[in-house]
């Protein structure tokens, strides 16, 4: 059994993965259906080709949010389907795609999966640089470039309903991870604050359609970017070791901060290697492709 599917809107149904509380996208309107993100267990995927299904519907697209593995495995259930990704996507995947394999068979082979054909990291059909817009009945999907979390990270966005749906971002069970830079975070967390945001629907966590808790979770992260930036940035002008920025600047208050006790640490060095500190060997989120079955 798959988890149940909630409707957002007319058009929108969300369902999340028992993975990572994972959230995979569900657009449908006269016949045709775009997926996001749609699932990670194969139980996971047939749900949502079944549900589809029973809307009398084809599936026509699939937007990948970014190349991490936990966002990767709904293309090869549906084949026909056109992908739709970041035009960043392409250099993510040369660079790392083996690590992808490793990361996907790590979790596999954890979860009890054997036997399952070899993972291939998805080959977009269509790439963008900035924004594109998928027609689906009289709506449009406006997919979004919205670096930070990864250099290849978009988000979705349906203004007729103020639907966000924002990636590895925005989240209630994670904070930040800057798997990119700070200042594009910062950036594309600016851009999107002034959007009219109604229902917030992270890549992991608990969507909301509550006013009050979207604008927190907008004020929470910029918060803490904001607050890393100031301090590495004050760290790396006083010429301070990254042991010492680290020692700094883990003061700095974050969220769930018994959930990801490596996210904060690399954010550190992330933004130190960032901000022109001499950082000895890989630090930072580049440690995370080092990492079987990690990343999310
Ligand atoms: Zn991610």
């Amino acid at each position: 059994m798959g988890a149940p599917f909630r409707q957002l809107t007319p058009y929108a149904w969300v369902t999340q993965s028992r993975v990572y509380t994972t959230n995979a996208g569900v657009f449908l309107d006269a016949g045709e259906a775009y997926l996001l993100d749609p699932g990670i267990t194969p139980t996971e995927l047939d749900a949502v080709a079944t549900f589809v299904a029973a809307h009398g519907a084809d599936v026509r697209g699939i937007v990948v949010t970014h190349a991490h593995w936990d966002h990767l495995l709904g293309p090869t259930r549906f084949p026909r389907a056109r992908v739709f990704a970041a035009a960043g996507y392409a250099a993510v995947v040369s660079e790392h795609g083996d690590d992808l394999v490793r990361q996907v068979a790590a979790w596999r082979s954890a979860d009890g999966q054997p036997g399952l054909d070899v993972f291939v990291p998805p080959a977009p059909d269509v790439m963008f640089d900035d924004r594109i817009c998928i027609h689906l009945g009289a709506r449009s999907l406006r997919l979004m470039i919205a670096r930070g979390h990864a250099p290849d990270h978009v988000v979705l966005y349906e203004p007729s309903a103020g639907l966000l749906w924002a990636g590895d971002m925005l989240s209630d069970v994670e904070i930040p991870m800057v798997m990119d830079t700070f200042s594009h975070y910062l950036q594309t967390l600016d851009r999107l604050s002034h959007l009219d945001v109604r229902v917030l629907v992270p890549g992991h966590g608990t969507v909301t359609d509550d006013a009050v808790e979207i604008r927190g979770r907008f004020e929470r992260d910029q918060a803490y970017l904001a607050a890393m930036r100031e301090c590495v940035a004050h760290a790396v002008a006083d010429g301070a070791s990254l042991i010492e920025t680290v020692t700094r600047c883990s003061e700095v208050q974050f969220a769930q901060p018994d959930t990801y006790p490596n996210a904060h640490l690399w954010n550190i060095e992330q933004a130190y290697s960032e901000m022109g500190g001499r950082a000895p060997g890989v630090v930072g989120w580049a440690q995370d492709w080092l990492t079987e079955g990690a990343a999310c």
